[in-house]
């Protein structure tokens, strides 16, 4: 069956290439080019942060000043438009005061900040007048959109649907009742449901995500079932219970255009799984830029994450050395995060000169060539999500060392010997002696040349596209529009 196209608006409060700190803007500058190829209307809105270079990204101003309320006043909204590769228009929302700052999150005002670009992404449709089907939210910073179509913007909303997506139910987005009154939601009220007690001290913006919009996801099966558990669930588990025939799981892809070993304009060697001799070059390349030992034997394992315990770090911290002092191996991180980490990594750096590197910045150029120039990718996360490391270190051919979880285990499959099967090396426990076990099968099967390169090959042709993705999504917006209109009756029919 085919439908009509949609109108989509995306929200996401970083996409790239205009602003980055983890996986949701990747999933923002490359989802919404898979759906408009699926031949639907689709626009996004960020903020216009000040480190967002006009001039560089080409943004026009498309409408002048006009107020958003805001805590019992207004403030002005500018939007300017760009493009993702010429391709989706791309609003962004301006306001000085709030966003022309260095860096994107981490302000005492971030509640106010994200409800200002909400709701100003609200106010800005009927002056494009252009209405979306769907107002497609991602995370906290827009989870008062679902909330406000069912209150202030009901009536002039009436037919506009929306899909939450949960990119990681860490970050809730927790404030004071203060918020309801920014948000000009107090006066609608709202009580969590009992079991949920500690959500009634405070707004949880997630939590409101959930409760209100019409349907929800997040971006793996496994993860969507996690989270219904109170080990995954963030304190969230109740709610999402309560609405769990609304929450679905979709996995994310990634830009196989942008990240592809045959074309990357920031690796030293191009390759593909035609053609897989040269990228050797990329791993001595490699060695060189960090200072390790130039060899082609030496198996280099790399990592590239944010420096959180989420990914696994107070595991890796524990058995790394042991691994070091027993077996041959380079590494080479690539994050940054918490102190501690830094601390204990420059440490092991300095110990282990020539075999451990670690670069504590964010750099995409330098990212793209350590998935290229590694043999083994480690992602020990206790929970993942979805994960785009191990999608994108499969493409490059670097072979993932992962946990069983979230996405990690919709996308890895375990190296099985006995029937020459698998992508990568999977544990489950979260034990630090799990880790290394993993790790020193990884490490052995490496020696065997052919045996290593099948699961390189094997990993290098898996599909992580956002084709069949993109297109459950559409099926998900067809689904929410269809519960909003059910909902509508059923709320007309009782009032
Ligand atoms: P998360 O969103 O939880 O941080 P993901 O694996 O979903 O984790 O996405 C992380 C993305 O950010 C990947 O594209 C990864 O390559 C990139 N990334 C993480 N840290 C850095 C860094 N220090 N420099 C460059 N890219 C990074």
């Amino acid at each position: 069956m085919t439908s009509r196209p949609l109108k989509i608006l995306f929200l996401a409060a970083e996409v790239v290439p205009f602003a980055k700190t983890g996986g949701l803007a990747d999933v923002a500058g490359s989802l919404p080019k898979a759906l408009q190829a699926l031949g639907q209307d689709i626009r996004i809105s960020l903020p216009r942060y000040g480190r967002i270079d006009r001039e560089k990204f080409g943004l026009r101003k498309v409408l002048d000043p006009f107020p958003v309320p805001l805590d019992n006043s207004q403030q002005p909204a500018e939007i300017w438009e760009t493009s993702l590769e010429g391709l989706v228009p791309v609003y962004m929302v301006e306001n000085q005061n709030l966003f022309d700052r260095e860096g994107i999150y981490m302000y005492p005002d971030d509640a106010e900040r994200f409800i200002f670009w909400s709701r100003a992404s609200l106010e800005m449709l009927p002056r494009l007048n252009w209405i979306p089907d769907i107002i497609h939210t991602n995370d906290w910073h827009t989870a008062l959109i679902p909330n406000w179509l069912k209150t202030v913007y009901r009536q002039s909303l009436p037919r506009t649907a929306t899909l939450y997506t949960i990119h990681n139910l860490a970050y809730q987005g927790i404030f004071g009742h203060r918020v309801l009154e920014i948000a000009g939601v107090a006066e609608y009220g709202f009580e969590y449901q009992p079991q949920m007690a500690d959500l009634n001290r405070v707004v949880n913006f997630m939590g409101r995500g959930i409760q209100f919009a019409d349907a929800v996801s997040t971006v793996s099966e496994t993860y969507a079932r996690e989270i219904l558990t109170p080990e995954f669930g963030e304190g969230m588990d109740p709610l999402l219970r309560e609405r769990k025939d609304r929450v679905f799981g979709i996995l994310n892809g990634i830009d196989s255009q942008v990240l592809d070993p045959a074309s990357d304009p920031h690796i030293a060697v191009h390759f593909d799984g035609q053609n897989l001799e040269p990228r050797v070059e990329n791993k001595l390349a490699l060695q060189k830029e960090a200072g390790l030992e130039t060899s082609a034997q030496i198996p280099l394992v790399g990592m590239i994450s944010r420096l959180t315990d989420q990914k696994g770090f107070d595991l890796l911290i524990q058995i790394l050395e042991p691994l070091l002092n027993n077996h041959s191996l380079q590494f080479v991180l690539l994050g940054t995060g918490e102190e501690r980490y830094h601390q204990a990594f420059q440490n092991l750096a300095r110990r282990f000169a020539g075999r451990v590197a670690v670069f504590l910045t964010f750099n995409t150029p330098l990212a793209q060539r350590i998935y290229a120039g590694s043999d083994i990718f480690l992602m020990p996360s206790r929970f993942e999500p979805c994960g785009l490391g191990q999608m994108i270190a499969m493409r490059y051919g670097s072979v993932p060392v992962v946990r069983r979880t979230g996405g990690l285990a919709d996308t890895v499959q375990d190296f099985d010997p006995q029937h020459q099967e698998g992508t990568g090396f999977v544990f489950t426990a979260y034990e630090p002696m799990a880790l290394y076990g993993a790790l020193v099968r990884a490490l052995e099967t490496y020696k065997h040349r052919d045996i290593w390169r099948s699961i390189m090959l094997r990993g290098m042709s898996q599909d992580f596209s956002w084709q069949a993705s993109a297109q459950r999504y559409l099926d998900l917006y067809h689904r929410a529009l269809a519960m909003a209109n059910e909902n509508e009756e059923v709320e007309t029919a009782i009032g």
